[in-house]
């Protein structure tokens, strides 16, 4: 068989209609992050129907698959995330979540299924692939990031993957539309948090005491000049206070003050600069004002950035299939982040955005919201463009 899409069209409208089934299952019993364990469990069952080689359990409720090309040893890797949100989810629809509280509200339900369609038409061509493929079913990545784990636990090496694609639906763009970043897509992200400890006292005599509060506000202010003052003004980059929490009483000085919060830079080098700088203003404003400080910041996700390699044949892969005015360059990065951004780190990667919004749907909703709902048609784009990138990765 010849490996195009119209060749192939069959097959991927066939492991279309499927995946939607396979989508309103998993739509019907999300997961939280680290909890995937019946998502887990569909997509195991569903790779070894297949007579896939499956593995689960990795890094928690992570699964891989492996469809063997002509060539055993190297595969192009294909990511999908599969966990949902602490949501309750506000649509009545014959597919809202039965889980009280969780709800996918950021599409994982598509990606998960969108990449067993792809699987189904990989596999079905596998003798004519010259490599073979790697299926990458992530947990986690809404909290702690299941994809680093499942890198550490060899997942690129045991047989070589080199190079990883991975898409995320984004209803900013209608059903049928595919956006590639170039440049940074998401952004590097460390959290923070920061106790500053003062002195408990009556309210009516804040001179016996020391109070954290003034202490804490001038830090939530002055921490954003480090973004004007201290970065070059063109970086994109926040500081985010997330939380601020202190004291119980009208009339008691609390004895400390607690901030979260998030900060995130599209360069790796800004957010060396802001992890230097951002303690040492916080010791002093605390100091300044007769207060001690603790300072916990914790690194999350690197930047994800695209190989340009791959970025190009995808590119122009998608154009062949979808044409050229469906293929969106938005050269605008986000300060959103995505631990796909780790495939990108320890291999080469390329992510795309999959348009999900319905031609003509008037409601407007974004990613997270309570009442998101994409177009289920957006995953016939998906295992098309997933299973023809793969195909001309392989080609390349
Ligand atoms: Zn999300
Ligand atoms: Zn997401």
């Amino acid at each position: 068989m010849e490996l195009t899409k119209d060749a192939l069209m069959p097959l991927i409208e066939r492991a279309y209609d499927r995946a939607v089934s396979i989508r309103n299952d998993l739509h019907m019993h999300p997961e939280l992050s680290e909890e995937e364990v019946r998502t887990s469990q569909v997509i195991a069952d569903t790779l070894r129907a297949l007579g896939i080689e499956t593995r689960e359990n990795i890094a928690g409720h992570g699964v891989i698959g492996t469809i063997y090309g002509r060539d055993r040893t190297r595969a192009v890797g294909i990511r999908a995330d599969i966990d949902a949100l602490p949501i309750t989810e506000e649509l009545a629809s014959p597919i809202c979540s039965l889980n009280p509280g969780v709800m996918h509200a950021c599409g994982h339900d598509m990606h998960t299924a969108i990449l067993l369609g792809t699987a189904m038409v990989l596999n079905e061509i596998r003798d004519e692939l010259p490599l073979s493929v790697r299926l990458i079913f992530q947990p986690a990545e809404e909290t702690t990031g299941g994809a680093l784990p499942m890198i550490q636990e060899g997942i690129l090496n045991d047989i070589q993957v080199d190079r990883v694609i991975g898409l995320h639906v984004e209803p900013r763009h209608e059903t049928g539309v595919v956006e590639f970043i170039p440049g940074v897509m998401n952004a590097a992200i460390t959290d923070f948090d920061i106790t500053v400890n003062g002195k408990s006292c009556h309210g009516a005599h804040p001179d016996k005491g020391i109070d954290p509060i003034p202490c804490a506000c001038d830090m939530v202010l002055s921490y954003q000049t480090i973004l004007t003052r201290r970065l070059d003004p063109a970086s994109g980059a926040l500081i985010t206070t997330g939380s601020f929490h202190s004291g119980t009483a009208n009339n008691v000085i609390s004895d400390k003050a607690e901030l979260i919060g998030t900060i995130r830079t599209l360069e790796t080098e800004d957010m060396e600069l802001i992890k230097r700088e951002f303690p040492a203003m916080i010791d002093s404003i605390a100091k300044a004002y007769g207060c001690t400080a603790d300072i916990k910041l914790r690194d999350s996700y690197p930047n994800l950035k695209c190989d340009t390699d791959l970025l190009d044949i995808l590119i122009k892969t998608c154009e062949g299939l979808l044409g050229k005015e469906k293929v969106v360059i938005n050269p605008v990065s986000s300060l959103g982040g995505d631990d796909f951004s780790y495939f990108c780190h320890h291999a080469r990667g390329c992510y795309y955005n999959l348009g999900c919004h319905r031609p003509g749907d008037e409601k407007v909703y974004s990613l997270h919201s309570s009442v998101f709902d994409p177009d289920e048609k957006c995953m016939l784009t998906g295992i098309l463009t997933e299973v023809m990138s793969a195909i001309e990765l392989m080609n390349n």
